[in-house]
Parts: C-alpha cells; sequence; structure tokens
C-alpha cells in the first residue's frame, strides 16, 4: 500500500533516523581512537575517519530509499561495495505525526535537493571539543532551505560521563541526565523540534563566530558590532544552535569559508522559529542543485534584532565580499 505520508515528510522521517545513526558513528570512531585524519585544502581543512563513514552512511542510506533524490554531500564519496553496517533504513515516527504544511505536499522527490555536511566542526573534532560538533542534513525546494535535520553527537556529554561514572551503566537506571545527543529538526512552516527555544539577554550584543577560520574581515565586521561578548567556538551548526538557546544574539562571519551544506539545515531550524540567516549583504542563500558551493559573501544570523547587525557591517566589508 502506498504510504499516506507526503515525500517531504517521509523523507525527514528518514533522515532523522539517518542523522541518529550518523551521531552514533561519530562517537564510535572517537571511542575506537584512529581518527584518520587527512588534510584538504590547508592545516585547517580536515577530513577524518568519521567524516568519511558518515558521509557514506547518509548519502547511501537517503539514496537506497529515495532513487531520485539530488543528494550534494561535502566529502568525496569512495567507490565501491557499501558496508551494510553503515545502512539506516528506520524512519523516526514522532516526524510522521505531524502535519506537512499545505505548500509542500505535491513536493515530488526528484524536485527535491539535500545538503549533507555528515560532521561539522571537523577542526574542533580532532581536538576534543566534542560539543562543537553536529551532524547536517538540509533539504531545499525550488532554491529555498524548506527542512533541516541537526543531529548533535555529545550534546550533553559532561552530564553522561559523571552519570555513568556513579556506576549507571544504561539510560534505563540513570534517568534522563544520562543521554548522549540529540536531534533537532525543523520544517518552514511547521517549526522546529528537539530543543527548548530562549532568547539571547535583551540589549546585550553577543556574537558567536569562528574560532579556527578567522581573519581580519571576520575581526573588523565584529568590532563594528559593539560587541559585549564575543564566543569562539567550532561549527555552523554549532553556532546556530546557541542563537536558538540564547547563548549568542548573532552569528557573524564576514568571510568566504562556510558552504551551502554548512548553512542549509542550519537555516531551517533558525528560519522556522522566526529567525533569519543571509549573507553578509542581506541576501538569502539559494540552494538549487547548480549553485556554487561556498557561500562567498558570509553568512550573518540572527534569532532577533537581525537589522541592528545588518546596519553595521561596514562598507569596507561587504565591498570585500562578492556574493
Ligand atoms: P567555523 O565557524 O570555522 O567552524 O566554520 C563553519 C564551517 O565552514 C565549517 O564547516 C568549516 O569547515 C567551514 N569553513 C569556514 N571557513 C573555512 C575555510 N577558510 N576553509 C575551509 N572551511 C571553512
Ligand atoms: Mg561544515
Ligand atoms: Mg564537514
Amino acid at each position: 500500500m502506498a504510504s499516506s505520508h507526503t515525500v517531504l515528510m517521509r523523507l525527514v522521517a528518514s533522515a532523522y533516523s539517518i542523522a541518529q545513526k550518523a551521531g552514533a558513528i561519530v562517537r564510535r570512531v572517537i571511542a575506537e581512537g584512529d581518527l584518520g585524519i587527512v588534510q584538504k585544502t590547508s592545516a585547517t581543512d580536515l577530513q577524518t575517519k568519521a567524516d568519511r563513514l558518515v558521509q557514506v552512511s547518509i548519502c547511501s542510506s537517503l539514496s537506497r530509499k529515495f532513487p531520485k533524490l539530488t543528494i550534494i554531500g561535502e566529502e568525496d564519496l569512495p567507490s565501491g561495495e557499501v558496508d551494510p553496517e553503515l545502512i539506516e533504513d528506520g524512519q523516526w515516527e514522532e516526524v510522521l505525526k505531524q502535519p506537512c504544511p499545505s505548500q509542500y505536499r505535491t513536493i515530488k522527490e526528484e524536485d527535491l535537493v539535500v545538503w549533507v555536511d555528515p560532521l561539522d566542526g571537523t577542526k574542533e573534532y580532532t581536538e576534543g571539543l566534542l560539543d562543537n560538533v553536529t551532524v547536517l542534513i538540509g533539504i531545499a525546494y525550488e532554491g529555498k532551505a524548506i527542512a533541516g535535520i541537526i543531529n548533535q553527537p555529545y550534546y550533553n556529554y559532561e552530564s553522561h560521563e559523571k552519570q555513568m561514572l556513579r556506576g549507571h551503566r544504561s539510560a534505563a537506571t540513570a534517568g534522563p541526565d544520562a543521554l548522549l545527543g540529540r536531534t533537532i529538526w525543523g520544517v518552514l512552516g511547521l517549526g522546529a523540534f528537539g530543543f527548548q527555544l530562549k532568547e539571547a539577554p535583551v540589549g546585550k550584543h553577543i556574537i558567536t563566530t569562528t574560532r579556527s577560520h578567522s581573519n581580519k574581515l571576520v575581526t573588523d565586521c565584529i568590532s563594528a558590532m559593539n560587541p559585549d561578548d564575543v564566543l569562539r567556538v567550532g561549527g555552523a551548526g554549532n553556532k546556530i544552535i546557541q542563537l536558538i538557546e540564547g547563548k549568542a544574539s548573532a552569528y557573524v562571519f564576514a568571510s568566504p569559508g562556510c558552504k551551502k551544506w554548512d548553512t542549509c539545515a542550519p537555516e531551517v531550524i533558525l528560519h522556522a522559529v522566526g529567525g533569519k540567516l543571509t549573507d553578509i549583504h542581506g541576501n538569502a542563500l539559494q540552494y538549487d542543485k547548480d549553485v556554487k558551493h561556498m557561500n562567498s559573501a558570509g553568512v550573518l544570523a540572527t534569532l532577533r534584532n537581525y537589522d541592528y547587525y545588518a546596519s553595521r557591517v561596514p562598507e569596507s566589508v561587504k565591498s570585500a565580499l562578492i556574493p
């Protein structure tokens, strides 16, 4: 019997389960101890065994179930047989309980583009800053990011470790503090789930930005925003989580470097709760399959008060960043 659920909601439900498996792979590679680090374009542009395995896991799992999707992932896919252990076939039932927004009910599989960042925050992953890491699956339709899934494999790891040290070996005996990792998901017009929305302190300018890819444009732009505090953390997914959980008021990255797979899923989560993500000029980002991957004109994102930050971007920074 054909499923009564729409293609979009079935895809999101599958991507949720696939992102959870991805999180487990990210943890397993750390537990096994051999990260298999490879340099890509520079010493701050790295790939690990986890980036490679998760890329295969996500892309193969999605394309087996949804063969007509366009899937664009950060890493190159190796040729050859896929280890069946990497395939996830489940779908998260909580997603299927939600209604598909009416404007997306007739979307066909071949109309969707999926942007995959198997591991966002790789530099930080290699340095043991594990809670900076996320797995990002973004879904675009007609060039617009409309659905997104973020798995944060090491969410809650400090409480988890404490509980384990107290002798609780399983989540069943240890209670909710012991749960390691989480999945946040959202669809435009429906909302975002899997976290508690919180606003940053009113009247304070707390800026979150890169810790490993900074340069003069990035720091000039932030200085012009009169920050009360600057948080330098890894990962685009992680920085959007800081915005929706009230830890930062703006994500500012006035530089090329960030790609479509970094922004697609995080943008949806932010937009689904009323925030805004653009390039540094204020242009919406495009996610068609033929678009260039680089977000050449940087990223500016807020949950509230977007206009203040946009108005502070110096002309010198704008003219240096061509979309
Ligand atoms: P960051 O805020 O530095 O963690 O960057 C967010 C995302 O953009 C990560 O996936 C980075 O790998 C990527 N990124 C940003 N700047 C660069 C760069 N200069 N070279 C390579 N990747 C970058
Ligand atoms: Mg990334
Ligand atoms: Mg990555």
